[in-house]
């Protein structure tokens, strides 16, 4: 038997709140195994919550711990079942540092995820001196976890999209907790069933304490919403609405240089083409980040394409109606006034804005926009990059989910 300052030694060492240290030994030469006693004799019941000392059986396991220095560390730890004095039903006790029918710690299993997303399973692995399928199981348990896990508070719901591997065309949906600016779902389809059958998961519990959802301009979304979330205001995404705008205003340019390029005049082509080449960022750009050259091009590209120009300072007037503090029944007049005279140079962006008036009414009244989604979708793209989780969905998901649920 070790001596007692030893022991006492060792539960200093592992710090395991309300544990000691009963005994060790070696297992093999790098491999330690230190048995672990409950200081504390009962346990609260969790049908009636009495305290109960009466225990029915001991389970003694093995888990895995975090190294020390050189040894691997294995734990021999007993999960109580305790038969309650009161209610007569029998329950296992609950340990802080190790979940239910896990063979690791929850510190092992925090340290090996941390070091995943860092570097990769392999060297992960290599620190730890621990297999690959070792790893994969740590990972799968807690991608578990984070899925069982529902966001009981949510009140600001995002739903956007993503495509979804290098090069692909596909799109995966990524819903995100627009208070916490963390996602809550990686669906690996963005149609309307796939979403639908994710928010029936959660429960209406859940659903009916959504204010609101903010969504792209994207019908199938917005139905979706109202059938399964009907006490939340659906919001257009300002930001998406500012992109529909670019892009034709983008259009709009490609078209005036290809017209440039028809102009059998010579002088006359050069000249224009001249003036409209590299606009785009210049047209693109919000006024307040053009810098000196980029104020220049707009003056030369007004000499020769002076439609561009209007368009864009058009597309300016609705970004600063969405800047502006104004509540949505004057936002309303201002939109209706914007398509009005905007319309020459955005027939499709002006019919979008007169359908999704409402919506885009609604952002006027808290001002929520997926600008919590737009930093979440540079960081997936980022992991993306990286080489692990690449090869499937499943793998992609899992290291998304572990890389903003893991704390
Ligand atoms: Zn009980």
């Amino acid at each position: 038997m070790p001596s007692n300052s030893l022991l006492h030694f060792i539960t200093n060492i592992i710090q395991f709140e309300g544990f000691k240290a009963t005994n060790y030994h070696f297992i093999t030469e790098n491999e330690l195994l230190i048995e672990l006693e409950n200081k504390e004799r009962s346990s609260i019941c969790p049908h009636c919550q009495k305290q109960t000392d009466k225990v029915h059986q001991s389970h003694r396991y093995r888990v895995r711990d975090i190294p020390i220095s050189s040894y691997d560390v294995f734990l021999l730890v007993n999960r109580r079942q305790f038969r309650c004095k009161n209610c007569r039903k029998v329950f296992s006790e609950e340990l802080s540092f190790v979940k239910k029918r896990r063979t690791y710690t929850s510190r092992l299993a925090e340290k090996v995820i941390k070091e995943v997303l860092e570097t990769d399973v392999v060297n992960a692995g290599e620190r730890n001196r621990m297999t690959p399928a070792e790893i994969d199981t740590i990972l799968k348990d807690k991608t578990a976890d984070c899925l069982e896990e529902k966001p009981r508070d949510l009140k600001k719901l995002g739903i956007d999209e993503i495509t979804q591997l290098k090069g692909g065309k596909n799109y995966a949906a990524v819903l995100v907790d627009l208070d916490k600016r963390k996602p809550i779902a990686l669906l690996e389809k963005r149609n309307k069933e796939v979403i639908a059958e994710y928010l029936r998961s959660l429960g209406s519990a859940i659903l009916n304490q959504i204010e609101e959802v903010s969504i792209d301009l994207w019908k199938p979304y917005k139905t979706v919403v109202e059938e399964l979330i009907p006490n939340a205001q659906v919001v257009a995404d300002r930001f998406h609405v500012m992109t529909q705008i670019n892009k034709e205003l983008d259009d709009r340019r490609k078209k005036e240089k290809r017209q440039a390029e028809k102009l059998t005049n010579k002088k006359e082509k050069e000249l224009k083409l001249e003036g409209i080449k590299h606009s785009k960022y210049p047209l693109l750009k919000k006024r307040e980040n053009l810098n000196e050259t980029e104020k220049e091009k707009l003056k030369e590209i007004e000499k020769v394409a002076p439609e561009l120009i209007a368009a864009y300072q058009a597309k300016e007037k609705l970004r600063d109606i969405f800047e502006s503090q104004i509540t949505s029944d004057e936002a309303f007049w201002k939109l209706v006034e914007w398509t009005e005279s905007s319309y020459k140079y955005f027939p499709k962006s002006s019919q979008t804005i007169k359908r999704w008036i409402d919506e885009i009414l609604a952002y006027f009244d808290n001002r929520t926009t997926q600008g919590a989604v737009e930093g979440i979708n540079q960081k997936i793209k980022l992991i993306k990059r990286r080489a692990y989780g690449l090869t499937n969905f499943g793998n992609f998901r899992r290291r998304i989910l572990l890389n903003w649920h893991f704390c």
